[in-house]
């Protein structure tokens, strides 16, 4: 027999007899990673139920270079990636996922402020995946390379390796 109960999170009351030992059988992210499914065991009285809790729906603030604190911006976020893949062979569709995986990993950091630099590295890891030049475009301008030396190995690296189909 399937139940399906939508409750609150943390508290997490057996919705058959309101006691509030229970445990998780099966946990899985749902909603593109925005929700958690969990099936759980009451302890006491051993109904199992389905759960979907909002894990963690408000993201980490970002800690600047300089200390300060700014909301996280997904349209920031958004062109600033549609810029280093201008006129790339990317679609809408690759970049939103790229962007969903980038916001469901700031989620799972748990954390309620991250430096602004985590970010950066997130970004520079899905563009990495969507398309080279893009990457590139990107991490010349965020990390700001310590020296020119740097980025031409960077470039050359990448010369070096064949195309990605
Ligand atoms: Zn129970």
């Amino acid at each position: 027999m399937s139940h399906r109960f939508i409750g609150p999170f943390p508290a997490m009351h057996c919705p058959f007899c309101a006691a509030n030992d229970t445990k998780v059988i099966d946990s899985r992210l749902v909603a593109e990673g925005e929700q958690v499914r969990r099936r759980r065991e009451c302890l006491a009285c051993g109904e199992r139920f389905t759960t979907f809790e909002t894990a963690e729906l408000v993201m980490p603030r970002l800690i600047k270079q300089d200390g300060s604190r700014q909301p996280f911006d997904e349209d920031k976020l958004r062109a600033g990636m549609q810029r280093a893949l201008e006129k790339r062979p990317v679609s809408v569709e690759r970049l939103e996922e790229a962007i969903a995986h980038i916001k469901q990993k700031l989620r799972a950091t748990g954390e309620r402020e991250i430096k602004s630099l985590v970010l950066g590295e997130l970004v520079m890891t899905e563009l990495q995946k969507l398309d080279e030049v893009a990457y590139i475009r990107f991490a010349s301008v965020y990390r700001r390379f310590q020296d020119l030396n740097e980025f031409r190995e960077e470039i050359d690296r990448l010369a070096r390796e064949p195309a990605k189909p």
